[in-house]
């Protein structure tokens, strides 16, 4: 009796130990055709990201091999999409994301509120690496080597050289083009 008592004192502190890996998987990561270590992992993905796989094709085969290794797909929250939306306005990466990129890290966003996930984001994208980073979410890249930096993407005027936060095409005082800079890095530690 008494063993049990002192067992079952413990049980709680195991059960925090093991969190639960999940990867949460974008295009890039399903097509870049590395080995996935499956192990104790929960494999996901959403609903924008599986529309991109339609049937016949050699890309879709790889899809539907990690269904049946376990991968499935979800739909994030509106909550989490709204602050993606927010976070990725601040960090300027919102123009360069596609509705399946936000969707992707809401959804990452979604399953880190759980404190028994360990959640990793498999992507080559740095902007995604780049939000993830911002909401401290964990990423691993595939075939690229990764941001080391967090950056923040502003435009500047290629006419009288004024820096914009929005990504914006034409300069709104002197009408000329604008270029895309990278400014505010910081170093990831990883
Ligand atoms: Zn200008």
């Amino acid at each position: 009796m008494r063993v049990k008592v002192k067992y079952e004192k413990f049980l709680p502190v195991l059960t925090m130990a093991k969190k639960q890996k999940i990867y949460v998987l974008d295009t890039s990561a399903i097509l870049s055709g590395k080995p996935i270590n499956l192990n104790d992992v929960d494999l996901v993905t959403t609903s924008g990201i599986s529309d991109e796989f339609t049937p016949g094709g050699r890309d879709y085969k790889i899809f539907q091999f990690l269904k049946e290794k376990g991968l499935t797909i979800h739909s994030p929250s509106k909550d989490s999409i709204e602050k993606i939306n927010a976070v990725s306005k601040k960090t300027g990466d919102l123009s360069r994301l596609s509705k399946a990129d936000i969707e992707l890290l809401a959804l990452s966003l979604d399953m880190s509120k759980d404190e028994e996930n360990e959640v990793v984001i498999l992507t080559d994208d740095y902007s995604i690496q780049n939000v993830a980073n911002a909401l401290n979410i964990k990423f691993e890249s595939m075939s690229q080597s990764g941001i080391t930096k967090r950056f923040k993407w502003t435009c500047r005027c290629r006419g009288c050289g004024k820096n914009f936060k929005e990504n914006i095409k034409i300069c709104p005082i002197c009408g000329a083009k604008t270029k895309n800079i990278v400014s505010g890095k910081k170093a990831i530690l990883k």
